[in-house]
């Protein structure tokens, strides 16, 4: 799995290298692409239920599951989320980044750190004896105490010889309720984090997510395995 996270910890460094204003979210796919085709690496969203493309890009107000598009052009202060899986000899990586477009205003900045804080606190929470809610109730402090929402309708999962396994991981919770985390078992926690409301709804494409209030919105993730000491984020 650790070998699978280098693959996509390389793919999404290369994308996020490709972001500025101009680019289409299809340059970031093809530039995505092209490095799977020359490593021989399956991508695993490419055909997941459907999806067309290897990578999810959202943009803006989008919050998930957002399809590449030649007609989409970043621009600059906008943001866009990359969301990035890949197989290797049958074992998974997932993980994402949100990236700003040239420079980005004071308010979308903010959302992007907060966002990406929320995950190490909720990474810095694993290990064995942990419980999911005390994963999950790390990651929402993070984010309540800045005014921003956590996304309730998706949330992060088990991750091993399939992208989505059991357990559910939210990124909300009580402490000390939900499963308890042991030595081996591998989590992908994945905020997703709206500047307004946690609403969101999915549009006529069946697939892009986006905050119903039309506020910004960032997802980061990582891919961490429980280990005797704590943790090993496998997609750094
Ligand atoms: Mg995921």
């Amino acid at each position: 799995m650790r070998r699978a996270g280098q693959v996509v910890r390389e793919v999404l460094e290369l994308v996020r290298a490709q972001v500025k204003p101009g680019a289409t979210t299809l340059d970031l796919e093809n530039a995505a692409a092209a490095r799977l085709a020359e490593l021989g690496v399956k991508a695993a969203f490419k055909g997941y239920h459907g999806f067309p493309c290897v990578l999810c890009t959202s943009v803006n107000s989008e919050v998930v599951h957002g399809i590449p598009s030649h007609k989409r052009v970043l621009k600059e202060g906008d943001i866009v989320s990359v969301d990035f899986g890949a197989v290797v000899d049958g074992y998974f990586g997932d993980a994402a980044i949100t990236v700003p477009v040239g420079s980005i205003d004071a308010d979308a900045a903010r959302l992007l750190k907060v966002t990406e804080e929320s995950l190490h606190a909720g990474i810095a929470a694993v290990k064995p004896g942990a419980t999911l809610g005390d994963v999950g109730a790390a990651v929402q402090d993070v984010v309540e105490a800045e005014g921003f929402s956590v996304v309730r309708d998706f949330v992060g999962h088990g991750i091993g010889v399939h992208m989505h396994e059991d357990p559910q991981v939210p990124n909300f919770g009580e402490r000390g309720r939900g499963m308890k985390l042991k030595v081996g078992m591998v989590i992908a926690i994945e905020p997703m984090v709206n500047a307004g409301r946690p609403d969101v709804e999915v549009l006529g494409d069946g697939w892009t997510a986006v905050a119903k209030d039309g506020s910004m919105s960032a997802h980061f993730e990582h891919t961490v395995a429980v280990t005797a000491t704590g943790s090993r984020v496998l997609t750094e």
